[in-house]
């Protein structure tokens, strides 16, 4: 079932396409008005038809009444003339023709089938009071005209001084059909006719629509090669299409793209450059002691404990530089997986420091801490530790014999806030957007000699970033550094 309504919307799929959507619109727009125009123009021609038959056999009738009355016709139908003039008539109509008198009496009927029998219908009736009714029956192609027989006489009731007046009396009715099969046979003609036009229409509206959504697509098409190009690394450079306003935005976002994933490879190729070379140096150090000691007879047991202290030393920084790359691997902030839970932060901060204190110690730095209130947070322990002790180590690092460190913690509803503040050498105000990226060092000799391996920072902005908080720095040089850490007390989720 599953796969069938898959392979249903693969065969819709087809109707996606702008190019069949283009295709279809055109011969949509173009077939739809002019079968209206071709309803339309049939109505009007056989509605005017209509009408200029209709006047046209109301002024015969018209004499013919007349004739009726000249020759008292309502009084003897022998009369030869007009018989055979009727029978002319309804033979030139293809139609039939039915003179009622005064009582209602059918007294001709040129079919014969209705001589002597009355009738009283509504048309009559509104005929004996003068009016001529015209009526179409369109399904069975005749026109009903109903045409009052009249006499015109002096008024003898009136005034003679008034001048005459004359009057017109209804003496009878002519009742007569004729057959419009005339006109339904033009109209047939004009018909197949246009509908020969129109198929003419809709074959080149065809080849047309056909032409034209190929040619409106066509930038989308060059969209994907240029694409395509830069995807199979034939061009690597900008690319451009800016035949649509549309095409020129997917292009302008494409590049932008393009861009960023440039310096996502600058990066990362510096990167590795950047780790090969810091994995170097001290392999090159204690091969250089080695090396020397090899070189040397007779070397004495004390040297030798030295430099194999120095190269035990240079494994430490091996070990510590690769403990904390792998550290920035995994705290990558597109990565990590936090382990959120809550946190006492007073607690978190008291067993770093204790930790740290020793260090601290060793060169007479006072770790001091400054607590305004419990603090429970939803954090990820271990990697807000490490975040923190990567702050304090700094201060301790880069602060001056018989300093100071202060971390002090405070809360508001939202955040919480911890300084790691020191009285140390400072940070110059340029150095202050780079010490963030992996491997700066504002002094690099100096901060090997002291451990650093550029990356303490890296590794601490971004487990702030992975629990939505932020850094800032302000230091001085020569008077000290005060980092600002703010973190949202509840953890808002991706
Ligand atoms: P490192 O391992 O070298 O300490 P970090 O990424 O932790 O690397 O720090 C980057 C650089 O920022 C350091 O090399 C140092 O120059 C500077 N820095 C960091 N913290 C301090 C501080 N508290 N006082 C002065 N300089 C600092």
């Amino acid at each position: 079932m599953k796969n069938r309504l898959k392979l249903m919307f693969a065969k819709l799929n087809i109707f996606r396409s702008l190019k069949l959507r283009i295709f279809l619109l055109l011969v949509i727009v173009g077939v739809i008005p002019s079968m209206f125009v071709r309803y339309a123009v049939l109505q009007s021609y056989e509605e005017r038809a209509v009408e200029v038959r209709s006047s046209d056999v109301q002024t015969q009738y018209k004499i013919l009444a007349d004739h009726l009355i000249t020759y008292g016709y309502l009084n003897d139908t022998s009369s030869e003339v007009i018989n055979a003039e009727l029978e002319q008539i309804s033979n030139l109509y293809d139609g039939r023709v039915i003179i009622i008198d005064k009582n209602f009496n059918i007294i001709k009927d040129t079919y014969g089938i209705s001589e002597g029998k009355t009738i009283i219908s509504q048309e009559v009736m509104e005929c004996f009071q003068g009016k001529t009714i015209s009526n179409y029956d369109n399904k069975n192609h005749y026109i009903e005209i109903t045409t009052p027989i009249t006499v015109t006489i002096i008024d003898p009731e009136n005034d003679p001084e008034d001048g005459l007046e004359e009057k017109t009396m209804v003496e009878g009715v002519m009742l007569t059909s004729l057959s419009t099969d005339t006109i339904q046979a033009t109209i047939d003609i004009m018909n197949k006719q246009a509908v020969v036009i129109q198929v003419i229409m809709f074959v080149l509206l065809v080849a047309l629509s056909f032409l034209l959504s190929s040619v409106l697509v066509k930038p989308f098409e060059r969209v994907t090669n240029a694409i395509a190009e830069v995807k199979d690394g034939f061009n690597t450079e900008q690319i451009s299409v800016p035949d649509y306003l549309e095409t020129e935005h997917i292009i302008t976002a494409f590049n932008a793209m393009l861009g960023r994933m440039k310096a996502i490879d600058e990066s990362r190729q510096e990167f590795v450059s950047n780790v090969s070379h810091e994995l170097k140096t001290p392999l090159t150090s204690m091969k250089v002691l080695a090396d020397s000691l090899n070189s040397q007879e007779d070397v004495p047991v004390e040297l030798y404990k030295e430099f194999m202290q120095d190269i035990a030393d240079e494994i430490d920084r091996e070990n510590k530089i690769i403990n904390d790359l792998l550290s920035l691997v995994k705290y990558d902030k597109t990565h990590a997986e936090l382990n959120i839970e809550p946190v006492d932060l007073n607690d978190l901060i008291e067993l770093i420091l204790k930790r740290l204190r020793p260090i601290a110690k060793k060169r007479d730095i006072d770790v001091i801490y400054e607590s305004a209130r419990e603090v429970t947070a939803e954090v990820d322990e271990v990697k807000l530790t490490l975040a923190i002790s990567n702050l304090v180590e700094n201060a301790i690092k880069y602060g001056e014999d018989h300093g100071y460190v202060r971390v002090s913690l405070d809360a508001d509803h939202q955040y919480f806030t911890i300084l790691v503040e020191d009285n140390g050498m400072g940070i110059p105000e340029e150095s202050f957007e780079h010490i963030y990226e992996r491997f700066y060092r504002v002094d690099k000799s100096h901060s090997r000699e002291i451990g650093g391996t550029g990356l303490g920072l890296s590794i601490t902005r971004n487990v702030i970033l992975l629990h939505r908080g932020f850094i800032q720095v302000e230091s001085e040089l020569g008077v000290g550094t005060t980092f600002t850490v703010k973190i949202p007390l509840n953890f808002v989720g991706k």
